[in-house]
């Protein structure tokens, strides 16, 4: 039992070292001893399950029970062509089952927790699946614990181990702590850290005593078959939606049989073709669409560093309208450098790139307290952690203070972490015969907690006049867009409590540092802008320093434009609610005014994306339509609690993301309303010619073959039509806009009428060319199938060359480019020759009973089939006066 074995017996049993760890050859004889670690999941559907899933579905039944039928009357050819249709359904509908799954895999797959491991004397951060029994591993604030840990080191450690104790008030934990009692429970084992728990504070080191099903977590193996597999909004509405026109279709072809039935039809073709239109009707195809068009756009997002954790964020995305986002690393470059040094009375700037500088006593006692309390490193210029404190390191360097010899000859006994409420820092080190408190963080919070000041060496009363000087100074360093930090200390003869370290402290002095503005955020700030969208920024800075760097990029114009945390909790929620639309910049911010700001938004209707790094952002990320989590400065659990990780850290790739979101969303549109005018078209051929008791233009077999071929590639290769270079030139959706709203249902009507009346009209020239019309009666079987071939190309054709006009509301083919989709002139081009495959190939054609056109009949066909895509081309001409008109207004 680890919890009842010493430090040093545990590190001893596992063959490693505190200090440098495993090698990297015994990390990896291990791996291939102990596996990885993971834990197991459900098994994963095979492809035969999957194949079995799709048959399981009302339409199927039907088809096969059609099937049944035709065999029993003996139309063979039928039947075996209607079983090939429901097998070739189900294949498609696994293929695209399949990518959608593979796609959504290899996101999951970027998106694993990483842990901070010592190999070789150096710390790494490693794929947190890599671990092994014997790896020192490092934790601290936000990080999830990755695997089974015997500590061996803590700092103020607290872990949150509800996913295994049900206990949401985090533990404090003790490295030095022995647990005799075998029975133990898990709650109380204060020495040890388990796997997927979280560290909410502090810091701590431990041995890796156990990986993936060895660990307690692995244990309780029922948590992981937690169902991850929920439908968007999108989709429930689309399914709602299809199951409706399912009801639609299923009542007009009763209607159609019952008709036929007073019209002494042959009621056994009559019930097949009922059937077949009832399945061709239906878009049974439309949730797999949306699905694979999801999957493949957030494939695409990730590739401009945008990795979406939940599909139902893509819609979201399309309609954000406010983007708040921090200050520090998102909108600026996170490079910081202290460009100035103050002390009281003396102000002096720090050169760039020169080293060997000399500092006064003051000022070394400055840079000695803020590298001390420092966690960064800086070495052979290499860095690692919060660019604030390298940028602290750095100038230690550059002052021969470096953090090596500093941090062995203070060395650190305890510490009170930084956390973005108290914007403070504390640690206690050792000096020569007793302790000092070092702190760093917001000045006027250092201003608060101290008493002295430190001058030419002497703690001298801190008076009012001396605070106004600080502020003045730190004042106008943030009016040059300066991050600035205070720093203080305190001797004790004691190791003080971390809750006594900030408390009666000397004040040194300040420094401020630069962070420039990411050069292309500007760029995207007036993108944004001009797509409706208002960029917003969130910080815990100073209000000076924010303003002045939200004038530069743009956000903001004045000062008047930003308030503070303070001045914020001033306002009671009603007045915040009010005043919240005139506000740009929100400085000195905590975690918790965060949430409040999503709120004051969305209270307006607006849909507020919201950035956050930190252990305490996660609510608010939450609480945001589109929760952004920082990818490389981010904690796990913000990270956990997004919809979306940005992998570069970039304000910019919020931007690009909710451009992919409207394109994502624009394309699903238009493969539906795609699939409802083709459905339609069918429906209103067949409907028609029974109503009024003309021959039926289609065989059921030949409208299943029609409804295989546009259902599938080319409203596929709608979905992911290149994305519209203009859509940041218009205002964000209204989520509660439905697909049908501003015309475009009305326009999916108007298209099926077209089609199904060419398919009509196409199949009167048919019959017309040997001399009888849709009302003669005895029709040889030969005319009928020479019409009936007519409109069974048309009606393919239409929908083909239709899917091209369906790509732009307004513009036309030739403005967006006529081969800019090449996908969706693949998939017009093999239509087509299936088409052709089917009437020219002789026992296809006798198979579905058409035949070969001649040149001038296809000629025909094709001028039908262009007609609904040339109409719908004319009247964009006026759509897009309508809209320049209304654009001019
Ligand atoms: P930002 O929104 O700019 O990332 P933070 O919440 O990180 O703001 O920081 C807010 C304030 O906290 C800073 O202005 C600074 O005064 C202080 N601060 C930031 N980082 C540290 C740190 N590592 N140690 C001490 N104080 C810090
Ligand atoms: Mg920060």
């Amino acid at each position: 039992m680890w919890f009842s074995k010493s430090q040093e017996e545990a590190i001893a049993e596992f063959n490693t070292k505190q200090v440098s760890g495993l090698t990297l050859q015994e990390a990896q004889a291990r791996l291939a001893k102990y596996g990885e670690n993971k834990l197991k999941g459900k098994p994963k559907k095979g492809l035969i399950a999957l194949f079995f899933a799709q048959l399981q579905d009302m339409l199927i039944y039907v088809l096969l029970g059609a099937a049944v039928i035709t065999v029993y009357i003996g139309e063979y050819v039928d039947a075996v062509i209607i079983l090939l249709v429901v097998i070739l359904n189900a294949v498609i509908g696994v293929v695209q089952e399949y990518k959608a799954e593979k796609a959504i895999e290899a996101l999951q797959e970027m998106t694993t927790p990483r842990s901070l491991v010592r190999r070789d004397g150096e710390v790494k951060e490693i794929h947190s699946e890599e671990l092994v029994p014997g790896d020192i591993v490092i934790l601290d604030a936000g990080r999830y614990v990755p695997a089974d840990l015997r500590l061996i080191e803590s700092a103020n450690l607290k872990i949150e181990e509800s996913s295994l104790t049900g206990e949401s008030v985090p533990s404090e934990k003790n490295a030095a702590d022995l647990h005799e009692d075998p029975k133990t429970p898990i709650g109380d084992k204060t020495n040890m850290a388990f796997m997927s728990t979280l560290v909410t504070y502090g810091r701590g080191e431990g041995v890796v005593v156990a990986t993936a099903m060895d660990t307690e977590i692995g244990r309780i193996a029922t948590i992981l078959d937690e169902d991850i597999e929920e439908m968007t909004p999108l989709q429930k509405r689309l399914d709602e939606l299809g199951k409706a026109l399912g009801f639609l279709a299923i009542g007009i072809c009763v209607l159609i049989f019952v008709i036929a039935l007073f019209q002494n039809r042959d009621l056994f073709e009559m019930f097949i073709t009922a059937i077949s239109l009832a399945v061709a009707a239906i878009p049974e195809g439309l949730p797999a669409i949306v699905a694979i068009v999801l999957a493949l756009g957030v494939t695409r997002m990730s590739k401009i560093n945008a990795i979406v954790k939940k599909l139902p964020a893509v819609e979201s995305l399309g309609s954000v309208n406010i983007i708040c986002s921090d200050k520090t690393g998102t909108l600026t470059q996170n490079k910081m450098t202290v460009v100035k040094l103050y002390t009281l009375g003396n102000e002096k700037d720090v050169p760039t790139e020169v080293t060997d500088l000399e500092a006064s006593p003051d000022e070394q006692e400055l840079i000695k307290s803020f590298v001390l309390c420092s966690d960064a490193t800086y070495e052979n210029g290499e860095s690692t952690g919060d660019p604030t404190e390298v940028a602290l390191v750095v100038l230690g360097e550059k002052y021969n203070l470096g953090r090596k010899t500093l941090h062995a000859g203070y060395k650190r006994v305890s510490e009170n972490p930084f956390d973005s409420d108290r914007k403070l820092m504390s640690t206690l080190n050792r000096e020569e015969h007793a302790f000092r408190v070092h702190t760093k963080g917001a000045i006027d919070n250092i201003l608060m907690l101290s008493k002295y000041a430190l001058v030419n060496g002497q703690a001298v009363p801190l008076t009012e006049e001396m605070k106004a000087t600080y502020l003045k100074i730190a004042e106008k360093m943030s009016d040059n867009a300066l991050r600035v930090l205070g720093t203080a200390f305190k001797n004790t003869d004691t190791v003080v409590s971390p809750a006594e370290m900030e408390r009666d402290l000397t004040v040194v002095g300040l420094v401020g540092m630069i962070d420039p503005p990411r050069l292309e955020v500007k760029d995207s700030i007036a993108e944004a802008k001009n797509a409706g969208i208002t960029p917003v920024m969130i910080t815990g800075d100073h209000k000076n320093t924010a303003v002045a760097i939200a004038k530069e990029l743009g956000i903001a114009t004045s000062l008047e434009q930003s308030i503070t945390g303070a001045e914020l909790d001033e306002l009671t929620e009603e007045e915040f609610v009010s005043r919240i639309s005139q506000y740009r910049v929100f400085a000195r911010v905590s975690p918790e005014h965060k949430v409040k700001i999503v709120k004051a938004y969305q209270a307006h209707g607006n849909v507020v994306s919201m950035t956050g790094d930190g252990v305490n952002d996660a609510p608010s990320l939450k609480n945001a339509d589109i929760g952004v989590a920082m990818g490389i400065t981010g904690t796990d659990v913000s990270k956990g609690a997004s919809d979306m990780i940005l992998t570069d850290d970039n304000f910019t790739t919020i931007v690009h993301a909710i451009e992919e979101g409207r394109n994502i969303y624009n394309n699903i549109k238009k493969s539906v309303i795609f699939l409802l005018s083709c459905n339609l078209g069918e429906v209103i051929a067949i409907f028609f010619s029974v109503l009024f008791y003309w021959p039926v233009p289609l065989m059921a077999t030949q409208l299943l073959w029609i409804n295989l071929i546009t259902d599938t590639l080319p409203a596929i290769a709608l979905g992911v039509d290149p994305g519209d270079k203009d859509v940041m030139k218009k205002k964000p959706r209204n989520p509660k806009e439905g697909f049908f709203a501003k015309g475009a249902g009305f326009r999916a009507v108007l298209g099926g009428t077209l089609i199904g009346a060419l398919t009509l009209a196409a199949f009167y020239f048919g019959l017309r060319e040997y001399g009888y019309s849709l009302s003669s009666k005895n029709i040889p079987e030969a005319v009928l199938t020479y019409a009936r071939t007519m409109a069974f190309v048309v009606l393919a054709g239409s929908q083909l060359f239709f899917s091209l006009a369906m790509r732009h509301s307004t513009k036309s083919i030739f403005q967006i480019g006529l081969f800019s989709n090449r996908f969706l002139i693949l998939a017009i081009i093999i239509g087509f020759m299936l088409q052709l495959m089917v009437i020219s190939v002789p026992f296809l054609a006798s198979a579905f009973k058409v035949q070969m056109l001649s040149a001038a009949d296809w000629g025909l066909v094709l001028l039908f089939s262009l007609v609904p895509l040339i109409l719908k081309e004319l009247s964009k001409l006026f759509m897009r006066d309508a809209e320049a008109e209304h654009i001019e207004k």
